[in-house]
């Protein structure tokens, strides 16, 4: 992204409780997708940014109140953020729409109330979980305490940017973390404003630290190598967990990796089609397929190929394309011009028949549907990440789950039948972190969420959030 913008709006770092611009006065532009010009300038941070973010987030550990809070003093102002994140909805989905193109509705309906519902959740869940006690036979008694770990780096990628930020950092900050955050280079609004909300609700200067930039040799991987971070939680690409895991090994800094997805959806003919067609639409052309759960490649088994292609080839054909801004559209642009050409440079080499879609204007991807695809085609391999979906046919049970295993990568998987016993059977054979049957996206925040091989390492939400950003300790008396 270029330095120079004609942008009026501006984002700043905010650092121990105050927004602030780089050292060295440097910036860059967030580009607007759809109109693909510069709407705002943004602080642009490197090493020495991060090593100010992270002093300020240690001192606040070390010598501040907020690790020593009760944890219902705590829930009160996380509870207080999240009203603050609900009442500034709008001004939140315009900033996430315009970084990245994202339909405005999808952002002020859905990402922000789950925004809100993360910080509400992780601050209840905090309080109300129980510690194990263990009376030994001994008659000694041993009990688990879960203490805070310090300082918690949390490094985000750009598809659902408030979101996946809330998911990290209302977690770390309930169980009493102070938090360095380095949204992605192509979405950095929504970060500081959720910032500059976290000091009007009260937390304390240094607990919550927004830190703008780029990754390699920039502000991201000055936070990986930090020896004063305690945890380092990343969302983003399978490479670039590797990288991270990499520099984290130097301090053994522990890291929490969920990464990228190539998602199965396995349509077995006794399902439901109009709810096979309707979840199927929702799970691979939603935020225009940039979702690492999407489901990109679909199964079908041979009796309702035909009818089940036709209906999901007009369904994607229905949806309204076109200006994020717009109430109505449901598929923007993609998030920028490199990201919509890492897309169309597999719609150059589809490897199979295109039977919808292809390039829309500017950074359009329309909703594209490839058939008879080999299976060692790059688009049944790789993670698009937009709004492309591949349709292979399949005769038995066995033959899906071995086709839906056949993935490097392990996030998640979808079933479509009306057959529970084979629910439950696909369920325990699929490869994956979420299986989901006859739905997509639904959460429970206390399950396990993550994912298998090169779609991360450990789990989030409720009590594996927990392991993740404590350190359980125990504690063993002689009576
Ligand atoms: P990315 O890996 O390019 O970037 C993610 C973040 O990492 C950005 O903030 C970037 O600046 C930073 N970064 C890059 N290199 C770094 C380095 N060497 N050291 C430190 N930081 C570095 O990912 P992206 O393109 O922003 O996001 C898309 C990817 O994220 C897709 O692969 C998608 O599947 C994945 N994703 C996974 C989940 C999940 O929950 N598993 C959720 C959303 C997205």
């Amino acid at each position: 992204m270029s330095a120079e913008s004609t942008a009026t709006t501006s984002f700043g770092h905010v650092i121990d409780g105050e927004e602030r611009g780089s050292l060295g006065n440097e910036h860059f532009a967030s580009v607007d997708p759809w109109t693909r010009e510069p709407w705002a300038d943004v602080a642009l941070g490197g090493a020495a940014e991060a090593d100010l973010a992270v002093a300020a987030a240690r001192r606040a550990f070390d010598e501040g109140p907020w690790p020593r809070m009760g944890l219902a003093e705590r829930g009160a102002l996380l509870h207080r953020l999240a009203d603050l994140v609900e009442s500034h909805a709008d001004e939140l989905a315009r900033a996430e729409s315009r970084d990245m193109g994202k339909p405005v509705a999808d952002a002020r309906d859905k990402d922000v109330p789950r925004t809100a519902l993360n910080f509400r959740f992780f601050a209840d869940h905090a309080r109300l979980v129980t510690a194990e006690t263990y009376p030994m036979d001994s008659g000694h008694h041993a009990y688990s305490r879960y203490e805070p770990v310090g300082v918690v780096a949390a490094i985000a990628p750009w598809n659902f940017p408030l979101m996946l930020e809330s998911w990290k950092v209302a977690p770390a900050l309930a169980w009493g973390n102070t938090v360095v955050l380095k949204p992605a280079e192509d979405t950095p609004a929504t970060a500081t404003i959720l910032a500059r909300l976290a000091v009007e609700a009260g937390l304390p200067p240094g607990v919550f630290n927004v830190v703008h930039g780029y990754g390699p040799g920039s502000a991201g991987e000055a936070l990986t190598t930090d020896a004063r971070v305690d945890r380092i939680t990343f969302t983003g690409e399978s490479g670039t967990g590797r990288a991270i895991a990499g520099a984290a090994a130097r301090h053994l800094t522990p890291v929490s990796l969920e990464l990228g997805g190539k998602g199965a959806n396995l349509v077995f003919a006794d399902a439901d089609l109009d709810d096979a067609v309707d979840w199927s639409i929702k799970a691979i052309f939603s935020n225009a397929g940039q979702v690492c759960l999407a489901g990109s490649r679909l199964f079908v088994e041979r009796p309702v190929l035909e009818e089940f292609t036709a209906r999901f080839v007009a369904a994607a054909e229905a949806l309204r394309v076109g200006d994020p801004a717009q109430e109505s559209t449901q598929v923007g642009p993609l998030a920028s011009q490199e990201h919509w050409r890492k897309v169309t440079g597999f719609l150059d080499e589809p490897g199979g028949k295109v039977l919808t879609g292809g390039r829309g204007d500017g950074w359009v991807v329309r909703p594209t549907v490839i058939v008879d695809a080999p299976l060692d085609a790059r688009v049944h391999r790789e993670e698009i990440f937009g709004p492309v979906v591949t349709v292979t046919p399949f005769d038995t049970e066995d033959e899906a789950v071995r086709l839906a295993n056949d993935s490097p990568f392990g996030l998640n998987a979808m079933l479509f039948t009306e057959n529970l016993s084979r629910a439950h059977r696909v369920s325990a054979a699929l490869r994956a972190g979420t299986v989901w049957t006859n739905c997509f996206f639904v959460r429970d925040l206390r399950a396990p969420f993550g994912g298998v091989g090169d779609s991360g390492w450990g789990r989030e939400g409720g009590t594996f959030s927990r392991e993740f950003f404590t350190e359980p300790k125990a504690c063993v008396m002689a009576v």
